[in-house]
């Protein structure tokens, strides 16, 4: 607060794109929200309880638990909106800026290519994605890498850093709630409900719907469907092989997906999901899909402080942890927080590393755990009670701070 900052985003379209998804907004996002957030709306769905289905969809457990859950793109213009004034029918009511806040710019269509340390900075380079011919630099005091788990500018520091695949996937996708039976919705409403089967996990939960609203019988009902693809598998190449032949690494952007290959995920998950599930599964319309990786980056600063990672790219977790969004936001307040001088450069690291590696050492646990082992659906439970911890009571152990 109070620095000129420049974002580039190499996304070709001023706006980037709804990515369908469904957030579960952890403390952190939460907090960054009530720290920075000057538009006046709901900004997410409340669910009252956990709950898990057996095969046949019967409630079989119950947890009394409050969660806030949002959506990718109500969040993603809920932060346009108050970080360089983006009016959109999510957020029509942006405030004007706030002197004392800085200078915020944001330039689309720049792929930063080349990092060099510049005297007491860097120079950044960056080249139009959409016409590589146009080029230019950008010099400043801090390059902050919050460039997603395959971050470019983690690979100018850590070369042998490589993202893996967990071997599964997550299908994922909406259905507005109005458009499920009776039986369906009341399953799913102001729930978070879950099912585990060999090989399978599956969660729903309601999301704010078009434009963020947050009407009843408007909203949308997420699911996140967990299922093996073993890598270099026929099943692997078929899930991600695009409706113009296309195979695409890691996501499958919705609208993209090969009928026929959804054709068979439908058909399976008529056949292993109860019937709730496999109802909202048969019934999205842009399902989009998501390998499972793993990436963690040995260290949050390169040349002496001047580049600094947070988010995605100094941790890709696994989603079964459901703080990727919070360690985006944790990673933000911390530093924010080091920058002001509110905390010492020790502590900002311990407590990012803490929470990159806890946090990604769980996810892989978790996934290893639900996807690769017949366990009861005891320890799957208590797996998710101990994820639900809220973060700030977590104490990071020795081996995930150690500096
Ligand atoms: C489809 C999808 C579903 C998700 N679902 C969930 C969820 O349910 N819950 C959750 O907590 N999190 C979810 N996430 C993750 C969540 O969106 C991120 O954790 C969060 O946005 C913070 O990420 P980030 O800013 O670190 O990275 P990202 O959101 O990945 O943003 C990185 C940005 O950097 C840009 N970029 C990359 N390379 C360059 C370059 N060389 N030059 C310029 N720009 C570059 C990218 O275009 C992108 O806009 C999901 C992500 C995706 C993609």
């Amino acid at each position: 607060m109070g620095h000129k900052t420049t974002i580039l985003e190499r996304n070709t379209a001023p706006l980037l794109h709804d990515q369908g998804a469904g957030i579960v907004f952890g403390g952190h996002s939460l907090e960054l929200l009530e720290r920075y957030n000057r538009c006046q709306r709901q900004v997410a769905v409340r669910s009252e309880r956990r709950q898990y289905l057996d095969k046949e969809g019967n409630i079989v457990h119950t947890v009394d638990a409050d969660q806030n859950m949002s959506s990718w793109d109500l969040t993603y213009f809920l932060l346009r909106a108050n970080y360089d004034g983006i009016t959109s029918p999510y957020c029509d009511d942006v405030p004007p800026p706030d002197p004392h806040h800085g200078i915020s710019v944001h330039l689309h269509d720049r792929t930063v290519t080349v990092v060099v340390e510049d005297g007491d900075g860097v120079c950044v380079s960056w080249k139009c994605t959409s016409d590589p011919s146009r080029t230019g630099t950008l010099t400043a005091n801090r390059l902050i890498g919050a460039d997603g788990p395959s971050s470019f500018i983690r690979s100018l520091f850590t070369s042998s850093v490589e993202r893996k695949y967990a071997g599964y996937c997550a299908l994922r996708g909406t259905v507005v709630e109005h458009e499920v039976s009776t039986e369906t919705h009341s399953t799913f409403a102001n729930r978070f409900t879950f099912y585990h089967g060999p090989g399978i996990q599956i969660l729903a939960y309601l999301i704010p719907g078009l434009h963020g609203t947050v009407e009843p019988g408007q909203r949308l009902i997420n699911f996140v469907y967990y299922t093996n693809f073993p890598e270099d598998s026929p099943e692997l190449n078929e899930i991600l092989t695009d409706r113009n032949g296309r195979r695409h690494h890691i996501t499958m952007p919705p609208g993209l997906i090969d009928p026929s290959a959804w054709k068979h995920q439908q058909d399976i998950a008529r056949e292993r999901l109860p019937p709730q599930f496999a109802e909202v599964v048969c019934k999205a319309k842009r399902p989009f899909v998501q390998a499972v990786t793993d990436v963690l980056s040995p260290a949050n600063e390169f040349l002496g402080g001047k580049v600094v990672l947070i988010g995605d790219a100094l941790a890709g977790f696994r989603p079964h942890t459901v703080a990727s969004t919070s360690q985006a936001a944790f990673d933000a307040m911390n530093y924010a927080d080091y920058v002001a001088g509110k905390v010492g450069r020790d502590e900002w690291v311990r407590q990012t590393m803490g929470y990159a590696r806890f946090i990604q050492k769980r996810g892989v646990d978790m996934g290893e755990r639900s996807q690769h082992q017949r366990l009861s659906l005891q320890e799957y439970i208590r797996d998710r009670d101990e994820a639900s911890v809220p973060i700030r009571h977590e104490e990071f152990p020795e081996w995930a701070t150690a500096v």
